[in-house]
């Protein structure tokens, strides 16, 4: 494509990445965001091997290893077992996945843009995108001002919750029934650090601890706790009295004692936990003429599979490999949806079957789930598609996107 003025809308893991890709095939992007400052907000994402091979491709991975945590493997345990013992290496070999603090990952990709010179405009609110056949329209408020700028083409990046997405293009957008509460404390050193833990009791029950690395300017590790619950419940659980807390803290060591021992030791009450909640969203088209949707604003999803940061840089590269291919929009989105579109029908599809098996009520899922894994490890086949859906490669039950060619690819 020749040289567009492009704007951006949330300064996001997508709209970050994005416009790093855009600006250095040339061209003119301006990203707005609502948000005041970047602050250190967030908590622990986990970087798949897919994203990854994006942070290499925009140059980035060193810096992102520098502050995040490498893990080996997701093990889950039930009371009694190991259930899931997932090792990137069972897909392949060199693979790894990198946990992050999400302020992080933007720190990362922010100092990118500043080698770049691409204008961030911050604490302001995009209100609404007019298309104009022939231009686009951007309506912006700006600490109580407003404005309306022209753009050859625009890009919604602006997350799960977004008010901007084209309601004819949505298919689904409904909250998860369950989410989940989490905080960040100092790294473990009870556990293997190297490791991203899962706790399971029948499917109502699930912990998470995620290596998450450091933020920028400080030296302290840390990890993030996860405590998955019903999202009626989080804002009553966090604000409990002390007692439930503490009792809270005693059915978790009663039921998987290592981590309970670590948690007793590493975190004093439920206020210092935040809550998360969940979207499910999808669209049958994700770009036409002058106007996209990227990022979790066109595919949020249940984070059971950890792919909201992956999915998102993946589109940032594939729109770069669009816009490097083609000369017009509607080639854009075309070579756009082939790229994208079976990765992201694959993945939420998985995780909208998968996430009843870790988040609901039923005692039938959980039971489910602790044979169906015990049998699925003994099989190598079946472990090693597990790793590759994890690594956040899979376009469908048998095909891979290819890493390399990722990593390799030019962004102009
Ligand atoms: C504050 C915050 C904390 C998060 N914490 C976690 C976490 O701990 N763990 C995890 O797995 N995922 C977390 N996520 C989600 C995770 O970042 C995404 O799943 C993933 O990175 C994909 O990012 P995205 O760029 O599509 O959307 P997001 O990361 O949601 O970014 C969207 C951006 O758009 C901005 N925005 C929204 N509306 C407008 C508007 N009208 N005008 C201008 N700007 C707008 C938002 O302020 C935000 O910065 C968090 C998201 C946010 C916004």
């Amino acid at each position: 494509m020749k040289r567009q003025s492009v704007a951006i809308i949330g300064a996001g893991t997508a709209g970050l990445a994005t416009a790093i890709v855009l600006a250095k095939q040339g061209h003119d992007v301006t990203i707005f965001e609502q948000a005041i400052v970047m602050e250190n907000v967030g908590a622990g994402l986990l970087l798949q091997p897919s994203g990854m091979a994006v942070f290499q491709h925009l140059g980035a991975l060193e810096h992102a290893l520098d502050l995040g945590a490498p893990v080996d493997a997701l093990q889950g345990w039930s009371k009694t077992r190991l259930l899931v013992n997932s090792y990137y290496a069972e897909a392949a070999s060199e693979w790894t996945g990198l946990g992050m603090h999400r302020a992080a990952l933007c720190a990362v990709l922010m100092q990118q843009l500043k080698t770049l010179d691409i204008p961030i405009s911050m604490a302001t609110e995009v209100t609404a995108v007019i298309d104009h056949q022939d231009q686009m329209q951007v309506d912006t408020l700006t600490q109580g001002v407003s404005a309306s700028l022209k753009f050859d083409m625009v890009l919604v990046a602006n997350g799960a919750r977004s008010q901007l997405r084209p309601e004819v293009w949505t298919r689904l957008n409904q909250p998860y029934p369950w989410g989940a509460v989490w905080a960040i404390v100092p790294e473990t050193t009870m556990l293997d650090y190297r490791i991203l833990h899962q706790f399971y009791h029948g499917a109502s029950r699930m912990m998470g601890l995620l290596p998450t690395g450091s933020v920028p300017e400080s030296g302290q590790r840390l990890t993030s706790i996860f405590w998955s619950l019903p999202s009626e419940q989080i804002d009553q659980w966090i604000n409990a009295p002390q007692d439930e807390f503490q009792k809270w803290q005693d059915e978790v060591s009663q039921i998987w004692p290592a981590a309970g021992a670590w948690i007793k030791d590493s975190i004093q009450s439920s206020r210092q936990f935040m809550p998360a909640r969940y979207r499910d969203v999808v669209m049958t088209c994700f770009g036409q003429n002058r106007l996209g949707v990227i990022g979790d604003a066109a595919h949020a999803m249940s984070p059971q599979l950890g792919q909201g940061a992956n999915m998102a840089l993946l589109d940032a590269w594939a729109i770069g490999q669009a816009f490097a291919k083609s000369t017009n929009y509607a080639e854009v989105w075309s070579q756009y949806h082939q790229l994208r579109q079976p990765s992201i029908r694959f993945y939420q599809s998985m995780s909208r079957l998968l996430t009843p098996f870790y988040q609901s009520h039923s005692t039938s899922y959980g039971v489910m789930r602790d044979v169906a894994f015990t049998w699925m490890y003994r099989l190598p086949w079946l472990r090693k598609q597990m790793a590759a859906t994890i690594s956040g490669v899979k376009t469908g039950p048998l095909r891979e996107i290819d890493l390399e060619s990722i990593r390799r690819s030019h962004p102009v």
